[in-house]
């Protein structure tokens, strides 16, 4: 099994989620959200096709990170590859953050016809959802662009059929408020 990458992995970052964590950027994005910063990312022909036992092999080499962050490009259009290299990741005790252009909400219907969606969010501990919008953008957003984008719990919503945000993570805003609400329902 082959995953399509932009770039190399990226370790020690402390801005793709909390801790110190490794970064996996897929090639490939459907959403081309205006003000995107990795629009290099959005060609599905582009980057480099590369084995998932590499991926294993540069884990296992890893030192003093806490996670594995999936960005992009969009993870969730290869979540076959995606999932398997989450689920060995998992067993080396690191945890899984993913940033996605897909909203949950969307996320739960395309899986409906794909299981490897599926397969990948049940490896996922926090997922970033929805696409990145200029208008929104803030700094109060921490390891967002947006304010429309949740952190999401990801096994918690899961297993109680609802959208679980992280609490520490949500932003006391109304104008955050209303636009998530004008998202939830996308
Ligand atoms: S989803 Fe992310 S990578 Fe894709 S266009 Fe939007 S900001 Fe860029």
């Amino acid at each position: 099994m082959k995953i399509r990458l932009a770039a190399d992995l990226q370790s020690d970052s402390i801005v793709d989620g909390e801790g110190i964590r490794t970064v996996i950027w897929t090639q490939g994005c459907p959403h081309h959200c205006k003000g995107c910063h990795n629009s290099e990312t959005w060609d599905f022909d582009d980057g480099a096709l590369i084995d998932i036992t590499e991926i294993e092999e540069k884990i296992d080499n890893l030192k003093a990170q806490d996670g594995i962050t999936f960005s992009g490009g969009d993870p969730m259009c290869q979540p076959e590859a995606c999932s398997m290299i989450a689920k060995y990741a998992k067993k080396k005790n690191l945890n899984i953050w993913c940033y996605t252009g897909y909203t949950y909400e969307q996320l739960m219907i395309l899986s409906k016809s794909n299981n490897n969606i599926m397969e990948f969010l049940k490896n996922i501990d926090v997922l970033v959802d929805g696409k990145f919008e200029i208008e929104l953008k803030s700094d109060k957003a921490l390891f967002r662009g947006s304010t429309n984008q949740r952190i999401i719990d990801v096994q918690k919503s899961l297993y109680n059929n609802e959208i679980c945000l992280i609490d520490k993570y949500i932003i006391k805003d109304e104008t955050e408020i209303l636009n998530r609400d004008k998202y939830m329902y996308i």
